[in-house]
């Protein structure tokens, strides 16, 4: 069956949906995205989503699109139009059409394109209780990864390059050190506390990292945000990834080498537990 999406002020069959081949998000990548979940039809943390689109527009002098009382709304009327339960808001903001030039045009319109995706089983995905095998892979990518653009060729390639490895994800290290995972925030646990990078211009500031380091304080979890090398992560106890579509999925294997028992640990299993609780709680 068709979706009904978002294009430039209207929705339309996705068959029907035209944006231009001058398009800059379409020539140049020039354009920022965000992904929300809907959980039992509703969006979670949709304010967090909304605070980085504008943090990321205003990195790029863009121009938003709408306000954010009106991407709710176009969010909210998706998810109503496609009886979306358990699934996925996708969101692109791009410069919009402009004849092709490296320079910035000055009076181009922004583009906003949103469509759903449809993930039953979201919630209970079967992957956390098994757990993900990562690889690590150096991380290439450009200079400004707190921008979420839609520059996503290299983490691509990284998901390849893990499936070709039997894997499922790949971790990016840089000097010696953990960025993230090509789409999720990597984390580990060695003696109760939990590590994540701090937040710079080398990763993105997930959403869902908030959320869940947040509620690991609220529960005297300790946290640790410093860098760590694989070797380190590969002789800890734990270790786990977060993003919006996975909350917290547990990592068992990096590289080859199992991390802790090889299986599903506590502290992933508890934070998961916790974020999804209390984020269908907030959702709206
Ligand atoms: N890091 C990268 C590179 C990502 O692409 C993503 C999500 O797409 C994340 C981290 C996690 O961010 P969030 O929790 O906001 O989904």
């Amino acid at each position: 069956m068709e979706r009904i999406v978002y294009v430039n002020g209207e929705y339309v069959n996705e068959s029907d949906a035209k944006i231009s081949i001058f398009d800059r998000g379409f020539l140049m990548a020039d354009g920022v995205y965000e992904v929300t979940t809907v959980l039992d039809g509703k969006l979670i943390d949709f304010d967090g989503h909304a605070k980085r689109l504008t943090r990321s527009l205003n990195e790029l002098d863009m121009k938003p699109a709408c306000t954010d009382e009106e991407l709710l709304e176009i969010h909210r009327e998706l998810v109503k139009r496609n009886n979306v339960e358990e699934g996925m808001v996708y969101l692109q903001v791009t410069r919009g059409a402009a004849d092709r030039d490296f320079a910035y045009p000055k009076d181009a319109k922004p583009s906003l394109v949103l469509f759903t995706q449809d993930k039953p089983g979201l919630a209970n995905s079967p992957a956390a209780q098994i757990g993900m095998k990562v690889i690590s892979i150096d991380d290439i990518r450009w200079g400004r990864r707190d921008i979420k653009t839609v520059q996503l060729l290299y983490p691509s390639m990284g998901k390849m390059m893990a499936k070709a490895a039997g894997c499922d994800d790949a971790w990016m290290v840089e000097d010696g050190s953990v960025t993230e995972g090509t789409s999720n925030n990597a984390y580990i646990v060695k003696d109760g506390v939990i590590i994540t990078r701090h937040l710079g211009n080398e990763i993105l500031s997930g959403i869902t990292r908030a959320a869940v380091l947040r509620f690991a304080k609220e529960a005297q979890m300790k946290v640790e945000e410093r860098s760590f090398t694989i070797s380190e992560a590969q002789d800890a106890d734990e270790a786990f990834v977060t993003s919006a579509s996975t909350f917290v999925m547990p990592v068992v294997e990096i590289d080859g080498t199992a991390v802790g028992t090889g299986n599903v640990g506590p502290v992933a299993s508890r934070l998961r537990e916790i974020y999804l609780d209390e984020m269908r709680k907030a959702a709206i």
